[in-house]
């Protein structure tokens, strides 16, 4: 089996899509917990997961944005934590069958604000992402993601967890923000790409990466690959929205069509995106779209 750092050198590779917005099409009630699924209902996330590896994905996340023990404490299953994540990895690694792919544990935000902000000591969540992370790689998972960050403290403390767990990769993925005169963009806590490009570097991440945030389409994403190329060497993945959030009869909806967000792919790979995704709102329909324009490059 190859090692994903090995294979970003052969040439770039496909993520996946969406899956939060997937869940909600499968069944799942906004505010339930998803990432409880892997336990409950693994059949539909598995679901997911094929239609991706259908769809042309190398890469897959696992189903656990938000499966630390303090985003499950929010449904009182804190101590579901290392079997939802371990369930996790399996599904994942099931969804590729018998074709080559890498799966990728997911960390997402613990869903609070580190003292003196908020309520929560950085021990509690080194501790959250420390059992999430082991979890994870002790699952066999061959990278860990530590994604939709904000803030570099947040994000140093789940790059330690994924390094102490003995992840095999570890990638670092910030969400950035258009400002209000559109003019650049960066974090809700005020980071900027080539700062965070450099933070990352420093603290020994392999991979530099984006998803989500507000405004970024393919275009901004492009720019925000470059600013990292101006300040790093190190391999870019990028996993843009499919467009904007929209509140349709009080559900959040993302309209960007695959054929909107295609266009986007070539200057991605050209400004030397590693691994391109997409985040909210994006659909195994995505994917296949980006899988055809790859190919043709
Ligand atoms: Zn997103």
């Amino acid at each position: 089996m190859r090692r994903l750092l090995d294979a970003i050198r052969e040439g770039p590779l496909l993520g996946d899509g969406a899956m939060g917005t997937q869940l909600m099409l499968a069944g799942l009630e906004q505010g339930n917990c998803g990432e409880e699924w892997n336990l409950t209902h693994p059949e539909r996330v598995l679901g997911i997961q094929r239609r991706y590896v259908d769809a042309g994905s190398d890469c897959l996340l696992t189903n656990t944005f938000g499966g630390s023990r303090l985003m499950l404490n929010r449904h009182g299953k804190g101590d579901l934590a290392p079997a939802v994540n371990q369930a996790g990895v399996a599904i994942a690694r099931e969804a590729f069958g018998v074709r080559d792919g890498f799966v990728i544990g997911d960390i997402g935000p613990f869903g609070g604000l580190l003292e003196p902000y908020g309520d929560f000591t950085e021990e509690d969540v080194r501790a959250a992402f420390t059992e999430q992370a082991k979890a994870l790689v002790d699952a066999g998972a061959d990278a860990i993601i530590i994604e939709t960050q904000t803030a570099l403290e947040e994000l140093l403390i789940g790059i330690e967890a994924a390094r102490q767990a003995g992840a095999p990769c570890v990638i670092g993925s910030l969400a950035y923000d258009v400002t209000l005169d559109g003019s650049t963009f960066r974090t809700m806590m005020g980071v900027d790409p080539e700062h965070a490009a450099e933070f990352m570097q420093e603290h020994g991440v392999d991979i530099v990466a984006l998803n989500c945030g507000t405004g970024m389409d393919m275009i901004r994403a492009c720019h925000a690959v470059e600013r990292y190329r101006k300040v790093t060497d190190l391999p870019v993945m990028v996993q843009p929205n499919a467009g904007q959030p929209k509140l349709v009869n009080m559900q959040v909806t993302y309209d960007e069509t695959p054929a909107q967000m295609v266009p986007g792919v070539a200057p991605l790979l050209r400004a030397g995106a590693n691994i391109i995704g997409a985040c909210c709102g994006s659909s195994p329909d995505h994917i296949r779209a980006f899988r055809a324009a790859m190919d043709q490059l």
